[in-house]
């Protein structure tokens, strides 16, 4: 069965799109830590970081630098967090996370945003990409 995440990817499931290319794919996470919280996965359904074939891995961090650049553009932090856990999800993604303090790092720590925010964070995002 396809993990939640392959579902985004293809478009069977909605979700708030920042990047994409050929293999890697970035979209805001629905429940996040912060403001801005992203993550970034490979198109590949693999389980778990380190089983990544190593172009995949180079990839796959390659690509959440470009995102990472382009969200402290967008929501101003002291600095974007990076956290890989995949209890969750079976299918590797690098959290990217805008912090301001030890709170946003830690995944107890939730904020609420309406469905306009996320848009216009996802927009203001993919408006920095390059
Ligand atoms: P983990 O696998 O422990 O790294 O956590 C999975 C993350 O995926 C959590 O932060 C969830 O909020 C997030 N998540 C789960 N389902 C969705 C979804 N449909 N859209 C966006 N983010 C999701």
């Amino acid at each position: 069965m396809s993990s939640i995440f392959t579902k985004i990817i293809a478009g069977e499931i909605p979700c708030y799109k920042v990047a994409e290319d050929d293999n890697f794919f970035a979209f805001l996470d629905i429940n996040p830590n912060a403001k801005g919280h992203t993550l970034v996965v490979p198109k590949k359904e693999v389980n778990k970081l380190f089983d990544l074939e190593e172009d995949t891995y180079n990839g796959l961090m390659h690509f959440a630098r470009r995102v990472a650049i382009a969200l402290e553009k967008a929501v101003p932090c002291k600095r974007v967090g990076v956290s890989v856990v995949g209890l969750e999800v079976p299918h590797v993604h690098v959290h990217l996370i805008p912090l301001n303090s030890m709170n946003d790092i830690d995944f107890k720590h939730k904020v609420s945003l309406k469905p306009t925010e996320f848009e216009e964070i996802a927009t203001a995002i993919s408006s920095y990409l390059n």
